[in-house]
């Protein structure tokens, strides 16, 4: 098993399919549409959730550094900055959930 391919038609599943998945359980493979899950997926997307905690502090002291005077605009800046650190999250976690992770078929 790896964590490329569908459990249903070994296929190959690409990066977007896993991307854009809200959950390490719910990957759908775009040729049968077999719900595919990786192994530990709910451990997985927990772990992401709790990472997200400390990146939203990052982003605050980053966006708090980035403006000195101009407080008003902080939260815009912060969300801006918090989207950016969240999607590149996301990308580091989906690129290592297809070269580690295991896909396995979703009962
Ligand atoms: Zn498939």
């Amino acid at each position: 098993m790896s964590g490329k391919t569908c459990y249903q038609c070994g296929q190959e599943i690409g990066f977007w399919s896993v991307f854009k998945s809200m959950w390490p359980t719910r990957i759908f493979c775009p040729y049968c549409k077999t719900k595919n899950s990786y192994k530990y997926g709910h451990m997985i997307g927990l772990a992401f959730a709790v990472a997200t905690i400390p990146l939203a502090y990052i982003a605050l002291v980053i966006a708090s550094l980035s403006i000195q005077n101009s407080n008003e605009f902080l939260p815009v800046y912060w969300l801006v900055i918090y989207l950016v650190l969240l999607e590149l999250l996301l990308l580091v976690t989906t690129w290592s959930l297809r070269r580690h992770g295991q896909l396995i078929i979703r009962k």
